[in-house]
């Protein structure tokens, strides 16, 4: 992993890396990553390598549920199931590399939104004179949870510097407030202890951290899409956090002889020279990003008509799943689906595209048999919404 790391670091792969994480102890003085990068993570966006999300071979549904999600952040997170080497990870980055940069306020460690006087931290608050702050363009981030974050890297906790040497009492945040406004991402989540994936996906879906300890009472904005990896082999999450997640998705090695191929070549080329890549799959990105643009401000308009509702319930009966969680989540989904098909209502057809994803993950009995789930919800969607 160190050395896959420094590689990346060197091409500038990460928008976000969470070094302080990797260290013991926690270092208060390493406030920020950015200001200690080395200075090949400097780098122009442009010259930036993140793998093409348009050039990622196959993984039809994964690339789809983090497309959703990247429009309706509400739909609450999505879970990646599968092989090793599948580019789970790559899809999210690619995703956040190919996203608008973002407005931000200058030497914010929130990302505050300058645009956006609500929700923003105390810290701009504070500051806010009624005349716009000053702001700068960066990178959507991607914020990298390792496994062996402690709750205080992950929230923020007091600032131990300042506390020991000034006698203030400071708040240091943590990667909440990193990933606000972009991607949180966490490989192996199934190994991930339960209360931090519990706290996460609390976060996740009220978009705010708050935190109350040592004296200190912070509340900041941290609206990010989560993203879990994992091998279902290694581990399972229990079936309580499994319902929390928005989306389910497996992924697993192309079977397919000419898919293995062209993954193969396209990394090859990737790696041999990016720049060029780059170039070659920039219409598709461009593509993809008017896609994603277009379909967020055509959201609040999509029209979900009560047919397709009395759907979605039916099935949601039909399957047997518990509480409203699934029906909300298959009806945002399937609204995102239209957005970014460019359709004005939500129809049986979005429904059923994303009814899978949505739902596998709810059903009783073995969660994690996807292939099992995957055909019970192929025969229930048959069953209700015809051929
Ligand atoms: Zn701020």
């Amino acid at each position: 992993m160190p050395l896959e790391s420094s590689r990346f670091r060197q091409e500038g792969f990460h928008d976000v890396k969470d070094d302080d994480a990797r260290r013991s102890p926690p270092r208060p003085q390493a406030r920020s990553p950015r200001k200690s990068a080395a200075p090949a993570r400097q780098a122009p966006v442009s010259a930036r390598a993140a793998f093409p999300f348009s050039a990622i071979v196959g993984q039809a549904e994964m690339k789809l549920a983090i497309l959703i999600a990247a429009v309706d952040p509400t739909v609450g997170g999505v879970l990646v199931f599968g092989d090793r080497g599948t580019g789970k990870s790559t899809a999210v980055r690619s995703l956040a590399a190919l996203l608008p940069r973002i407005p931000v306020v200058e030497g914010c460690p929130y990302n505050c939104d300058p645009a956006s006087p609500q929700g923003l931290c105390p810290r701009c608050g504070a500051q806010a004179t009624g005349k716009s702050p000053k702001a700068k363009l960066v990178p959507v981030p991607v914020v990298d949870l390792p496994l062996g974050a402690t709750e205080d890297r992950v929230v923020g906790a007091l600032d131990l510097e300042k506390a020991l040497t000034r006698g203030e009492k400071a708040f240091e945040p943590g990667m909440l407030a990193r990933a606000n406004r972009g991607f949180l991402y966490i490989d192996e989540v199934n190994l991930l202890e339960d209360h931090l994936v519990d706290l996460l996906i609390d976060v996740a879906a009220s978009g705010e951290n708050l935190v109350e300890r040592e004296g200190l009472s912070v509340r900041h904005p941290a609206r990010f899409v989560l993203v879990g990896s994992g091998n279902p082999e290694e581990g399972e999450l229990r079936p309580q956090l499994l319902d929390r997640f928005g989306l389910s998705v497996e992924v697993s090695t192309p079977k397919d002889l000419a898919d293995r191929i062209a993954v193969v070549r396209r990394r090859d080329e990737f790696e041999r020279d990016p720049a060029a890549f780059a170039v070659a799959w920039k219409r598709e990105e461009d593509r993809i990003r008017k896609r994603i643009v277009s379909a967020r401000e055509r959201l609040p308009k999509t029209n979900v008509p009560d047919a397709t509702l009395e759907q979605a319930a039916r099935l949601c009966m039909r399957l047997g799943t518990d509480g409203l969680r699934a029906e909300l989540t298959l009806i945002r989904a399937a609204r995102a689906l239209a957005a970014l098909d460019g359709d004005a209502d939500v129809s049986t057809e979005h429904l059923r595209r994303v009814a899978p994803a949505s739902l596998r993950h709810r059903l009783r009995r073995d969660p994690l048999d996807e292939v099992g789930s995957t055909s019970r919800i192929e025969r229930a969607l048959q069953e209700q919404l015809g051929p």
